[in-house]
């Protein structure tokens, strides 16, 4: 199968020299097997993306000469394909509505003393709504109460995953860690979690490239493709960049971001050689 590579920025603030690396990375992995490089805006969260970001990273690449290959994909023009995953794990007993507001479930969390916290570092959720009646879900359901989905992670536990990182071979998978994570929220229609594992199926995705601050999030990637019987990528997380006082880039550091860089007049070829000397 030839390798295909993506670079999946959210458009919540322009792309720095940290996204121009990792992208770097995936458009020469595939360029140099004669693979695809895609691109796709991981726009799901309406409250963060900005269309003027999402255009500003299409702009960006094509500047670094990071082509990539066929369409764009956008998330937030796909609803209806998360939807019926969604449908599917409900329709299986592995998700539920959970009616608690974030709020709430702090109270709640923060009453036990030394309560765990998923990797994400949210606090894990008690589990509250997982023991509702389904009488009483339907009633509130009924009522107009608004309510997130999450995974029932018991149920949905397959023992035994592992994940192929390259350079490191299997890595035994615990997506128990993030306890009964939320797959759709109150206020956007599917988590990161379920549209990411959604798409690089969909794609044809062979090798993840990404930071390492998405690794503990893989174990759980590794889940739900096992759940929707999916093929399982290779990743390659690698390390982030660090500013010179040490902190990870973000998208708030502004003198590091690409535009910032072009206006002060370095070549995209600049660029490229900052990223290749790592
Ligand atoms: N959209 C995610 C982000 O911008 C990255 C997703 C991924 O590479 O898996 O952080």
């Amino acid at each position: 199968m030839p390798v295909t590579t993506r670079f999946a920025p959210s458009p919540t603030g322009y792309l720095h020299l940290g996204h121009a690396f990792s992208a770097c990375d995936a458009w020469t992995r595939a360029r140099g097997a004669g693979g695809r490089f895609l691109l796709r805006l991981e726009d799901i969260d309406p409250a963060r993306c900005r269309p003027e970001f999402a255009a500003a990273i299409q702009d960006d690449l094509a500047w670094l000469g990071l082509h990539w290959d066929g369409a764009v994909r956008v998330q937030s023009e796909h609803l209806a394909d998360y939807h019926a995953v969604l449908d599917a794990l409900a329709a299986r007993g592995l998700v539920y509505p959970c009616f608690c507001t974030r709020a709430e479930v702090l109270r709640e969390v923060s009453a036990s003393a030394g309560a765990p916290h998923a990797p994400d570092g949210s606090p894990l959720y008690p589990g509250t709504c997982r023991r509702l009646s389904a009488a009483e879900r339907a009633g509130r359901i009924a009522a107009g109460e608004r309510f997130a989905l999450r995974l029932d992670m018991q149920a949905a536990l397959i023992p035994g995953l592992w994940y192929e990182e390259e350079g490191e071979g299997q890595v035994p998978c615990h997506p128990e860690a993030f306890g009964d994570v939320v797959l759709a929220r109150k206020d956007a229609p599917a988590s990161y979690h379920l549209c990411v594992t959604h798409d690089d199926m969909l794609q044809g995705v062979t090798l993840v490239i990404r930071g390492e601050d998405l690794r503990p999030a893989t174990h759980l990637h590794r889940l739900l493709q096992a759940l929707m019987g999916w093929p399982a990528p290779r990743y390659a997380h690698h390390p982030l960049l660090l500013d010179a006082t040490g902190r990870r880039l973000a998208k708030r550091d502004k003198a590091m971001t690409l535009r910032d860089m072009r206006a002060r007049g370095l070549s995209a070829e600049a660029v490229i050689g900052l990223i290749r000397a790592g």
